[in-house]
């Protein structure tokens, strides 16, 4: 799931000065599960606007709203209700704002986009409502298969390919002492599955043109373009 946190509300109300019917846009997927664009939390939201004297002309959490034909499915019936937003606030991460934003231009509509959630990468559950690890960052080559199943671009400080560094002490990350060395754990998981001669090869640097931004995927053919 895409992580997120939410913005201090004094940044959000800057964000919306001036504009004074709102829409509320939230999401059920990723946002429901950090707590921060949930329904629970889109309903807050309005009613936290309101108290602050905002016309909140209606609220919505799709399901998924990275996912551009649920977010036109709920936002059908709410075209004529956008039509009087000034703005509309997104409770959601980054591709939530910009799929929203999407969906309005496809109804002709130009109206800001505002969004209240900082994203914070790709993130796995670690305990349901508390805690969610990054696991991957998406670099396009993927290494798992020669790592134990530990990403080192993610979980090492200094996304080393060839580790460990030297700098680890007692088996903490000398960037974070309280994090384990990634290198120390993927040497310990390789030598558990009697891998080890796999750690003797040189790992070369990574093809970063297939990071290049923004990508495509065209999943027929199963290619970034
Ligand atoms: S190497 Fe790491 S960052 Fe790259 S795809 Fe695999 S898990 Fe993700
Ligand atoms: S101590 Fe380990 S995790 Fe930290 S930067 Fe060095 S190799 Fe990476």
């Amino acid at each position: 799931m895409i992580g997120t946190t939410p913005k201090p509300f004094e940044e959000i109300m800057d964000a919306v000065a001036g504009y004074e019917k709102l829409a509320v846009i939230g999401c059920d997927g990723c946002a429901k599960v950090c707590m921060t664009g949930g329904s629970d939390q889109v309903e807050e939201m309005a009613e936290k606007l309101r108290k602050q004297g905002k016309n909140v002309v209606f609220a919505v959490t799709p399901d998924r709203t990275c996912y551009v034909t649920k977010t036109r499915t709920v936002l059908d019936p709410h075209v004529d209700e956008l039509k009087q937003t000034d703005a509309v606030l997104i409770l959601g991460c980054g591709g939530a704002a910009q799929i929203t934003r999407k969906v309005t231009e496809d109804y002709d509509l130009t109206i800001p986009i505002k969004i209240g959630l900082d994203s914070v990468g790709h993130m796995d559950t670690l305990v349901m409502g508390e805690l969610a690890l990054e696991q991957c960052q998406e670099c396009g080559e993927c290494i798992l298969n020669e790592t134990g199943g530990i990403c080192p671009v993610t979980k090492c400080a200094k996304s080393l390919l060839n580790g460990p560094c030297g700098g680890a002490q007692d088996g903490k990350c000398e960037v974070d002492s309280e994090r384990d060395c990634a290198w120390i754990l993927i040497y310990n998981r390789m030598a558990a599955l009697g891998e080890m001669d796999k750690l003797q090869r040189f790992m070369e640097a990574k093809d970063y043109s297939r990071m290049a931004k923004p990508r495509t995927l065209n999943i027929k053919e199963r290619r970034v373009a």
